[in-house]
C-alpha cells in the first residue's frame, strides 16, 4: 500500500452499515445501537463521543463481536472489515482477526489484566495466539513491546505482575498487548478515563505516536471532547444509540449544529472565563426501556424542541459537504407534506 496516499481517496478499512444491536429485557428487545452507519478510513482517528449510556461501548463490542452472550445480539446491519463481512465468519475465523487485525483497549486496565500472571506471560499469550514463534522469540518481542510503550526496565518488568505497576503503566501494558500483532484497527474505549490528568496526556501522546508509526486506524471512544480535539480527524456524536452529528473535528468545535453537541461543547470549562458553576445538560440519557419510540430521542432535554420533535424521528442527513446532522431544525421539508 502506498503510505503517502491520502486516506480520503482510499477505500474504508471498516464500514458499518445500519447496525442494530439489541438487548432483551423482560422478553422485549430494545436497540442499544440503532441504525448506525459509518466508515473508518485507513490511518484515520475517528472519535465517538457522548455521555455514558449513549451506545458507544455497545457499538464497539458489536464490531469486535464481543457482545455478552445470551443478552446482547446483532439484530441487523453489516460490519465490513477490510472487505470481509464479519457477520459471515465463523467464531474461529473471528478469533483470528480479533487481536491480530482489530484489537481493543478498555477503560480500566486492572480489570483487563489477569493479576495472577506476569505481564510477560500475558503478552506472550497474545503473540502465541497469532504467530508461530518460539518462547525465546516471544519473550524478546514482549520486552521490545514494553520498551516501545515507554515501560522502563522492560527486561525486568516482563517478569513483573500487574499490581506492581501504576494505573498509567498498566494502561501502557494494555496498549502493548493491543498492538502486539500490529493491528490495522485499534478500538480504544475511554482509554484515559481512569487515569489522572498528566498520565492521560502521556497515554494520548503514546497512542498518537503508535498510530502514526504503525499506520493504524483508531476508533477513539470518549466522553471527553478535549480528548477528541487532541487526537481525532473526524468525530461522530452519539445519543441514545443513534448518531446525531458527524463531521471533522474543526467544524464540530466551531460550527456544531445539533443541540446536543452544542450543549456538550458548552459544558467544557473555559480557561479564559470565570464562572461559579459549570454548565450541565439537564436530565439524563433515557434508559433502554425509556427511549421514545417515535420522534427525537433528545426531545426531553432539548432546549430547542418543537412540537413535531415528539412525533417525527429525525434522520441523519448531510447539511453541507462533510457534515451530517440528525435534527428537525435542519431538515428541509416538502411543503406538500404539511
Ligand atoms: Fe431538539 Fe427537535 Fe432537533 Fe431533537 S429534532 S434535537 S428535539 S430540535
Amino acid at each position: 500500500m502506498n503510505r503517502k496516499k491520502s486516506f480520503l481517496t482510499e477505500p474504508p478499512l471498516l464500514e458499518v452499515k445500519n447496525l442494530e444491536t439489541a438487548f432483551e429485557i423482560d422478553g422485549v428487545e430494545y436497540n442499544a445501537v440503532d441504525q448506525v452507519s459509518f466508515k473508518v478510513k485507513p490511518r484515520q482517528i475517528l472519535g465517538v463521543v457522548g455521555e455514558s449510556g449513549c451506545g458507544k461501548s455497545v457499538m464497539s463490542l458489536s464490531i469486535m463481536q464481543l457482545l455478552p452472550k445470551g443478552s446482547g445480539k446483532l439484530k441487523a446491519g453489516e460490519i465490513i472489515f477490510d472487505g470481509i463481512n464479519l457477520e459471515t465468519m465463523t467464531e474461529s475465523q473471528i478469533n483470528k482477526i480479533r487481536g491480530r487485525d482489530i484489537s481493543m483497549i478498555f477503560q480500566e486496565p486492572m480489570t483487563s489484566l489477569n493479576p495472577v500472571f506476569t505481564i510477560g506471560y500475558q503478552l506472550q499469550e497474545v503473540l502465541f495466539n497469532h504467530w508461530k514463534i518460539t518462547k525465546r522469540e516471544a519473550r524478546q518481542k514482549s520486552i521490545a513491546l514494553l520498551k516501545s510503550v515507554g515501560i522502563s526496565r522492560p527486561d525486568k518488568m516482563v517478569d513483573g505482575y500487574p499490581h506492581q505497576l501504576s494505573g498509567g503503566m498498566r494502561q501502557r501494558v494494555m496498549i502493548a498487548m493491543a498492538i502486539a500483532c500490529q493491528p490495522k484497527l485499534l478500538i480504544a474505549d475511554e482509554p484515559t478515563t481512569a487515569l489522572d490528568v498528566t498520565v492521560q496526556a502521556q497515554i494520548l501522546e503514546l497512542l498518537k505516536e503508535i498510530q502514526s508509526v504503525n499506520d493504524m486506524s483508531v476508533i477513539l471512544i470518549t466522553h471527553d471532547l478535549g480528548v477528541v480535539a487532541e487526537m481525532c480527524n473526524e468525530v461522530m456524536v452519539m445519543y441514545a444509540g443513534k448518531i446525531v452529528e458527524r463531521t471533522d473535528v474543526d467544524r464540530l468545535f466551531h460550527h456544531a449544529k445539533h443541540p446536543y453537541t452544542t450543549l456538550l461543547l458548552g459544558a467544557i470549562p473555559k480557561m479564559d472565563e470565570s464562572c461559579e458553576r459549570l454548565s450541565t445538560i439537564q436530565g439524563i440519557v433515557p434508559s433502554l426501556t425509556n427511549i421514545p419510540k417515535n420522534g427525537c430521542r433528545f426531545v426531553q432535554r432539548c432546549p430547542k424542541a418543537m412540537p413535531e420533535c415528539l412525533t417525527t424521528t429525525p434522520i441523519l442527513k448531510s447539511i453541507e459537504q462533510g457534515h451530517e446532522v440528525a435534527c428537525l431544525l435542519y431538515e428541509t421539508r416538502n411543503p406538500e407534506e404539511g
